[in-house]
């Protein structure tokens, strides 16, 4: 089966507009022509300027639009001239408390319009108060890249694009009210094959700081998400929810796990009318951080909730040093998935639990604690490795793998750590790695917008590094002319959503003769392990010394 390369995150959205009164047809456009002109009146009149109460009057005139006619064709332009009187408020009075009003109604001309030509004005208008009055790049480079993902074709894209090209390396990060707002986002793709896709069943990992819920599927199929907010009226908490389109529960689908932990509490699955699952998930804390991903090869969808004492994009250097440190091996596949097959008979999941035992061995004799996240030869997913990990609180997470090309010749070792990348070869790998096909990735960089999935980027660069250059420098000792391929970038699924410092090694290459067979003695398998157990021991020690 084909499957999409990525993290899906497009494809519209829907939003809960709630029906104002009906009034005469035109009473809305009149009320707006009214408001429109006592706002060039206030433009004009720079002593009317000084007094709130005179821009509260026009702000009102334009809320009242908004809100008692959401359906009417001028609800967006009104709602936009309303946050346009906040900004222009903000720059007479300097009072923070107007800006954040700008922001939310920005906000919400892109929530409650999506469709309209305002929407993309009002995500600039976010990033350029995010970036020119509130000096916050992180949260601008947010607002850009939503821009970017959801009106790749709108006049402001060329303007958005140069300005994320000149924020350059600023990580992106979600403004607090982005993630208060109840909004709902479609993600997946329409189910290829006729008929439903059925829901299997779901499966539960945490830690009192982590909770991951994983649904798993038959087939792709579109999702809504979106969050409500709690109802203290009704005793509601804020909740979750995922309607999986054009689905059934399978017949033998089991009954969904008991979460309830730290995080998240009740987990409701319901059939709907219209041809749907539908997935309601408590949160324990309106607070709760959460993020959702969908992934192909099987078709699941993952619910990952962050809370606790760290603030996401909180490195561990900023934590008081632990006596002992932890680190999560990952060998990768295993069980039915063999990996890449070797060139003399020996299969990727076979060599890579070999080393990774040998790492484990060295860690330990330096006092460094190790969770594997498989210690034979079984098959463990992707998502639930990273469970593991995040479970674990280690302080890095490294995962072991074999390389493989279609051309034998080609030879060497290469370390990555998550991120974006153009590069084609890296993105075969990623693709090979992640069970799916290389199809070239639509908006890839929205994928790791998201803070939760882009943690600790810097760190993790580091890890590889030193890793590779330990791994490079062995090598090279041993004077077996291993070639040095690199610190590279890709989206592994597998380091994705890990709340940590993490690295991918590709050990050497099993389709090659000569690596292969350098891969299956012990010599070379223990001149690895140690290799790579060096680099995280210099990256802890190097942790220290700042
Ligand atoms: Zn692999």
């Amino acid at each position: 089966m084909r499957g999409y390369w990525v993290v899906f995150w497009v494809v519209g959205f829907c939003v809960m507009a709630s029906a104002g009164p009906l009034a005469a047809a035109d009473a809305p456009a009149s009320a707006y022509h009214s408001a429109r002109r006592a706002y060039f009146a206030l433009k004009k009149d720079s002593a009317r300027q000084r007094y709130r109460h005179h821009w509260f009057n026009v702000i009102r005139r334009f809320e009242k639009i908004s809100e008692n006619f959401p359906e009417h064709s001028l609800a967006a332009r009104a709602l936009y001239t309303e946050a346009e009187l906040w900004k222009g408020l903000y720059s007479v009075s300097r009072r923070r408390e107007d800006l954040r009003e700008a922001l939310s109604s920005y906000e919400l001309v892109e929530l409650n319009h999506p469709g309209s030509r305002f929407a993309d004005d009002a995500l600039w208008q976010r990033a350029h108060i995010f970036e020119s009055r509130l000096k916050r790049a992180p949260e601008a480079a947010y607002e850009l890249l939503d821009l970017l993902r959801r009106y790749p074709q709108g006049d402001m894209a060329p303007r958005a694009r140069e300005a994320v090209r000149k924020l350059g390396e600023v990580p992106p990060r979600a403004p607090p009210d982005r993630r208060s707002t109840q909004r709902a986002f479609r993600r997946g793709r329409p189910r290829e094959q006729s008929g439903r896709s059925r829901v299997l069943k779901f499966r539960h990992w945490s830690n009192d700081s982590y909770s991951r819920v994983a649904v798993y599927l038959d087939g792709a199929t579109e999702i809504d998400t979106g969050t409500v907010k709690p109802d203290p009226a009704g005793s509601l908490p804020a909740r979750i929810f995922i309607d999986i389109l054009n689905s059934s529960l399978a017949p033998d689908f089991e009954e969904p796990v008991k979460v309830n932990d730290r995080l998240l509490g009740r987990l409701r699955v319901a059939q709907r009318d219209d041809g749907g699952v539908r997935l309601a998930l408590d949160l324990k804390d309106a607070a709760v951080d959460h993020r959702i991903l969908v992934m192909e090869n099987p078709f699941r969808v993952l619910i990952d909730a962050y809370g606790g004492t760290r603030e996401l994009g909180e490195s561990l250097e900023t934590d008081l040093p632990r006596a002992v440190r932890r680190v999560v091996l990952d060998p990768g596949h295993g069980g039915h998935d063999a990996g890449a097959g070797g060139a003399g008979g020996h299969s990727e999941k076979e060599v890579v639990l070999q080393i990774t035992k040998r790492v484990q061995a060295y860690l330990l004799r330096e006092g460094v604690e190790v969770v594997l996240t498989r210690d034979a030869d079984r098959f463990v997913s992707l998502e639930e490795r990273t469970a593991i990990a995040n479970r674990s609180g280690a302080d890095a997470f490294v995962s072991i793998h074999a390389n493989s090309h279609s051309d034998p010749d080609v030879s060497g070792i290469e370390t990555y750590y998550l991120n974006v990348t153009d590069d084609q070869y890296s993105n075969r790998l990623a693709a090979l790695e992640n069970s799916t096909s290389p199809e070239p990735p639509t908006d890839v960089r929205l994928a790791l917008s998201d803070l939760a999935v882009r943690v600790n980027t810097p760190e993790s660069k580091r890890l590889a590094t030193g890793i590779q250059t330990s791994l490079v420098a062995l090598s090279t000792r041993g004077n077996r002319g291993i070639r040095d391929l690199g610190v590279k970038s890709a989206l592994f699924y597998v380091l994705l959503g890990v709340q940590m410092p993490s690295a991918l090694v590709e050990t050497s290459f099993i389709s090659n003769p000569r690596e292969a067979r350098l891969l299956s003695t012990v010599g070379y398998q223990a001149q690895l392990a140690s290799a790579i157990a060096e680099g995280i021991l210099d990256h802890f020690s190097s942790l220290g010394e700042e």
